[in-house]
């Protein structure tokens, strides 16, 4: 970093309730994407550093998890009403770290209080079962925190992955190491600033940037008092996770990648689904899971829906994430850019028509971030990479269908499970294609529909249990079954 940037600086980490500086980690430069220079400049954790925020939940554990729930709930909802203040600077401080429209930080962020209320609300419910056996023996559950709990968290979305581990967690009973990614690091070590202000005790939450392989990462998966991880990522690094983990027997949840099928049928409203599927295609610049990245269109509406997504795309304003007209910034660090453009030319080379985008931005300001046009492909087969493959770059690849039948047979013909989109006007068609569809979640004439009350998670190769709702809630308990003989 040149000495004329300006730059902010998170010289320590959240251990046991207080700001120390890295044992054996560093710091790290984050850049920003939108210009490609670093902007912060950021503390991360080693192994020692990982021990130590272990050691720290494993003490706060047994307070924290006997706290009457309405306690906990108490504090949480302290927090949740900080961060409710804090989050449109939350918002700006995301953007600058990946690169996202503001406009989407802050509607993504500016719920996250709501939902870390209702997690606070779920401090003290968490009621077991009678079971009825005789009248001499009586058996009953309770259900009790999992323990120490490491969260690990993405580049894409930071601030939604870790409320999506956190609220649950602690409403549960759970001690936290999250361990955000490398490259957006900076609005987690602000959380800390707000458990710290909500007056939690120390050790309950700690916060640790650091690598993942051989880094502050992978010590959290091998830790032998680390009970479970929670982790948002990517397939590959869910398996190595798995491996690392294997020795110590430790549960997991996995969030991992997708590649949505977004179906619409002739019978559809086709405005609102051309405006659910392109408005879905070019979100997070396309780097979300959940993106309805294979639109699979009836025949009869093929050709129009092509034209309006081309159309569409080509009216994208792609700028600079921090204004306020931007709809799209740029991809979130120089590999993921390399990986869509790679994409793009595989595609080509695949047979698949480009009938928008397609190029990397070089003009004026944007030439030194990391910008790509929202890319349009049609003609496009199932067979090839382009939709079988996971981007996470702003390309849709649009693929004709004939029929109900062949519909599900291509939404299904993937190794991810995760979302699925699907517009008609016909109720019984609706029932009859949802129920086939193999998803963790379908929508039906909306797309992206995601509450804190609504089970979210993949079938197949996109994960492991739930996040959200009550199923989010359970992940974070083991059942304790009670026999007494009277
Ligand atoms: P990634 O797997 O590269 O990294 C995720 C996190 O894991 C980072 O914090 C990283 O440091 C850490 N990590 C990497 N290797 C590790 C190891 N060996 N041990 C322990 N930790 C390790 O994923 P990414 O590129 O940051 O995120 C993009 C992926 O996340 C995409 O596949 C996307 O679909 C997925 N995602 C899924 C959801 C969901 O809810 N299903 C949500 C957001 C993102």
């Amino acid at each position: 970093m040149s000495s004329t940037d300006k730059w902010v600086e998170y010289p320590k980490l959240f251990i046991g309730g207080a700001w120390v500086e890295p044992e054996d980690g560093g710091m790290l430069e984050s850049i920003d994407p939108s210009t490609g220079r670093p902007w912060a400049l950021v503390a991360y954790g080693g192994a020692k550093d990982i021990d130590k925020a272990v050691a720290a939940a494993r003490k706060a554990f047994g307070p924290w998890s006997r706290m009457p729930g309405h306690e906990r709930a108490a504090l949480m909802r302290r927090f949740a009403d900080l961060y409710r203040e804090r989050a449109p600077e939350l918002a700006v401080l995301e953007t600058r770290d990946n690169g996202r429209a503001l406009r989407e930080s802050r509607v993504d962020i500016g719920g996250h209080a709501t939902a870390y209320h209702w997690y606070a609300s779920m401090a003290d419910k968490n009621a077991g079962r009678t079971i009825p056996i005789d009248d001499s023996v009586h058996a009953f559950t309770t259900r009790v925190p999992v323990g120490v709990v490491g969260a690990i968290t993405p580049w894409n979305v930071p601030m939604m992955a870790a409320m999506w581990k956190l609220g649950p967690a602690l409403a549960a009973g759970c001690t936290v190491v999250l361990k955000p990614a490398e490259q957006t690091p900076v609005t987690s070590l602000e959380l800390g600033k707000l458990f710290e202000q909500a007056g939690f005790p120390p050790g309950v939450v700690n916060i640790v940037p650091g690598y993942g392989k051989g880094g502050a990462g992978e010590r959290l998966v091998q830790h032998p008092d680390v009970n479970k991880i929670a982790f948002t990522g990517e397939g590959t690094t869910a398996q190595s996770i798995l491996r690392a983990g294997a020795d110590t027997l430790k549960r997991f949840t996995f969030e991992l990648g997708g590649k949505a099928p977004h179906i619409i049928f002739a019978d559809a409203d086709i405005e609102q689904a051309l405006n659910a599927a392109t408005g879905s295609a070019w979100a997070l610049c396309g780097q979300s899971c959940a993106l309805g990245s294979r639109v699979l269109v009836e025949r009869p509406v093929y050709d129009q829906v092509v034209a309006e997504f081309s159309r569409r795309a080509k009216k994208v304003r792609v700028g600079m994430p921090l204004l306020e007209s931007t709809h799209m910034g740029p991809q979130a660090h120089s590999e993921q850019l390399t990986k869509t453009l790679s994409y793009i030319d595989i595609g080509r080379n695949e047979g698949a028509e480009l009938v928008a985008g397609g190029r990397r931005l070089s003009e004026g300001e944007l030439a030194r971030g990391y910008f790509i046009e929202p890319t349009v492909f049609a003609n496009v087969r199932n067979d090839m990479r382009i939709a079988r493959e996971e981007i996470f770059g702003p390309v849709a690849a649009l693929i004709p269908f004939d029929g109900e039948d062949e519909a599900i047979a291509m939404a299904n013909d993937s190794s991810y499970g995760l979302a699925a989109g699907l517009w008609t006007r016909d109720v019984g068609r609706s029932l009859r294609v949802s129920s086939r569809i193999e998803a963790g979640i379908v929508w039906v004439n909306t797309y992206r529909f995601i509450r804190w009350s609504t089970p979210y998670g993949g079938f197949k190769a996109s994960g492991w249990g739930r996040e959200n709702g009550l199923e989010g809630f359970d992940a974070y308990l083991e059942t304790r079954t009670t026999v007494i003989s009277t």
